[in-house]
């Protein structure tokens, strides 16, 4: 691991002072921490970030993550030892803090395309800290909880998914005729296709972020994959391979699936429905999304405030304060008692 070609440290250095660079999501840029240099930075014309690549299912997969293990590596710079760890892709020297990535090499990284920050630090950490202001029924001391806590920077690893479906189904169904309920079954045909389902590949990304994520992907926005957008940015690699993407990836798709079924077959109060569906086309592309991340513990139970790194969509985890909530609940007491008596007013007259 102490080839060049597999660590990119050396092009992420300034041209200019030999200083260490850092992306920039304001400027888009890799810019100098010495001399403020800003280094444009130039990406593969002939790549096509946004294409899907194809996937059967039938064919024998022997795609495995890479790069598990942690992975000692000399830094160019000033000769320390830099330890990636884990699923890390992106490190900071811990004695110059020079920039390191390293470039995904091996089949099953070939494919890996992204969107790098746009939102930069200091916007992220206001959005985190505003929205945190912005939280009804909170506890009073929350702001003050909160206010030492700095957002981090990381890209995390995502699938997008496409498939065709042929769906054989059949549905049970309620119908009131008269003062009696009775049960029906339909069974029905139809065709749906699935276009680019944001599926997480690693553990570290909960719901929280991947709903998140959602709103603000679009998949035009793509780019090839470049060193230089993770320098001064954690970033993790997929943690399983396409075929157990797509195992996930299953039971969301499943869902979708029985939502269209309802909707498809046109009956109303559908209590079950069951169905074989021949799936062809599956697509896929492996992406690294940008997200910050404002970690911060209330009464000892660990809390995340996420800002997307895309267009600064912010939501997180929230306490509330029991006082303010029964306050609420009192008022709104308040208020059916005084509809209520208006209600009941009209009633009389
Ligand atoms: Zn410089
Ligand atoms: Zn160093």
């Amino acid at each position: 691991m102490t080839e060049s070609s597999v660590i990119a440290q050396a092009d992420l250095m300034c041209t200019n002072c030999a200083g260490q660079c850092e992306y920039s999501p304001r400027t888009g840029a890799l810019t100098c921490k010495s001399c403020a240099t800003e280094h444009v930075i130039t990406i593969n014309p002939n790549a096509d970030p946004e294409a899907e690549h194809h996937y059967d299912p039938d064919l024998p997969h022997t795609e495995q993550p890479k790069f598990t293990q942690d992975r000692p590596y000399q830094c160019e710079t000033c000769g320390g030892e830099v330890i990636f760890q884990g699923h890390s892709i992106s490190e900071n020297c811990p004695y110059c803090n020079g920039s390191l990535v390293e470039r995904p090499n091996g089949e099953s990284y070939v494919t890996l395309g992204m969107i790098p920050f746009s939102v930069g630090n200091e916007q992220a950490q206001d959005a985190a800290h505003n929205w945190v202001s912005r939280r009804w029924a909170a506890p009073s001391d929350l702001q003050s909880v909160v206010s030492g806590s700095n957002v981090s920077g990381i890209y995390v690893p995502f699938w997008t998914f496409d498939s065709k479906e042929a769906v054989n189904y059949t549905v049970n169904y309620k119908v009131t005729r008269g003062k009696k309920t009775v049960m029906r079954t339909d069974s029905g045909f139809m065709k749906t296709e699935f276009d680019d389902l944001l599926m997480p590949a690693s553990p570290h990304v909960t719901p929280l972020i991947r709903d998140g994520i959602l709103h603000e992907f679009e998949p035009s926005n793509l780019r090839p994959f470049e060193p230089a957008y993770l320098a001064g940015f954690a970033a993790e690699r997929h943690h399983q391979p396409v075929r157990e993407g797509l195992r996930q990836n299953a039971k969301d798709k499943a869902l979708l699936l029985r939502n269209r079924i309802k909707k498809h077959s046109g009956k109303n109060s559908v209590v079950d429905v069951s169905y074989l569906t021949d799936t062809t086309g599956i697509k896929y592309r492996r992406i690294l999304l940008p997200v910050w991340i404002l970690h911060y513990e209330y009464n000892g139970t660990p809390m995340k405030v996420v800002t997307c790194g895309l267009q600064g969509r912010t939501f997180g985890e929230r306490p509330f304060s029991s006082v303010k909530l029964l306050a609420l609940a009192a008022l709104a007491s308040c208020a059916v008692a005084a509809f209520g008596f208006v209600w009941g007013a009209y009633n009389i007259y």
